[in-house]
């Protein structure tokens, strides 16, 4: 007993799992008698994502939100990583074992991929692409991400698209693209045709983890890069030409 008296109260919060969410709402008077029930808490407020300014309190909120379970397991939230005025933005599905550590996306060897991907149109990580997860924190064991914890990171997925204002969106695998155009229709229905989110074309194509597996898709996600330049080159074209 003497040990957890001499322990700061954060440690103590901490070790119950009410830190940093719970905060004791007043302190006691000393020496005033502990009522029975004395641990009176009350909820601590995440920022609505729709009212953040700019990249930094972006990040902030990210890597401080607790509005899903996911926060209580990942090491740190990954918000995206690039170009913050990039034309391409790039969309996968949550990050795994490695970018919850490194607080990165696609920086395992499906991000290798990816990045090869990106060269293959001439495009590199950081140089007008931006790239980011439906899920900014990490599922455990990787599992498939939640109803719920889609629906509480998507505002930070909004403001990012309104931060950046991207002129094309690459989804990358069915989680993403579900997410994104609110269907259940199979990846092999979705590719090959230009979808729309918020006003920007889309282009679904596999995920490079998928790729990893059953490298003869390649082929395709071939076809679903080439479709996605094609179709910048387009909104380029209607953006720089006299009306
Ligand atoms: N898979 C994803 O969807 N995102 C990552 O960041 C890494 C792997």
């Amino acid at each position: 007993m003497a040990e957890a008296e001499s322990l700061p109260r954060e440690t103590v919060f901490k070790e119950l799992e009410l830190w940093p969410v719970w905060r004791l709402q007043s302190a006691r008077p000393p020496d005033t008698p502990a009522p029975e029930k004395t641990l009176t808490v009350t909820a601590e407020k995440n920022p609505d994502p729709a009212t953040i300014t700019g990249w930094d309190a972006l990040h902030e909120a990210v890597n401080t939100c607790t509005t899903c379970k996911l926060h209580t397991t990942r090491t740190q939230g990954v918000l995206g990583v690039g170009d913050q005025h990039a034309d391409w933005l790039i969309i996968g599905e949550a990050p795994g074992a490695d970018e919850d550590a490194r607080g990165e996306p696609f920086v395992g060897q499906a991000g290798r991929l990816l990045d090869a991907m990106l060269a293959a149109i001439g495009l590199q990580r950081g140089q007008n692409v931006y790239i980011t997860n439906i899920l900014k924190s990490r599922p455990p064991e990787n599992r498939n991400p939640e109803p719920d914890e889609v629906a509480a990171c998507l505002p930070y997925l909004l403001k990012q698209i309104e931060l950046l204002q991207p002129k094309i969106i690459l989804a990358l695998g069915r989680f993403a693209a579900h997410s994104l155009l609110n269907t259940q229709e199979s990846i092999v229905q979705l590719r090959g045709r230009v979808h729309s989110f918020q006003g920007v074309p889309l282009i679904v194509t596999y995920h490079p983890a998928y790729l990893l597996r059953t490298p003869i898709d390649k082929a395709r996600a071939w076809e679903d890069l080439c479709l996605a330049r094609t179709s910048y080159a387009s909104v380029q074209l209607n953006q720089t030409s006299p009306p």
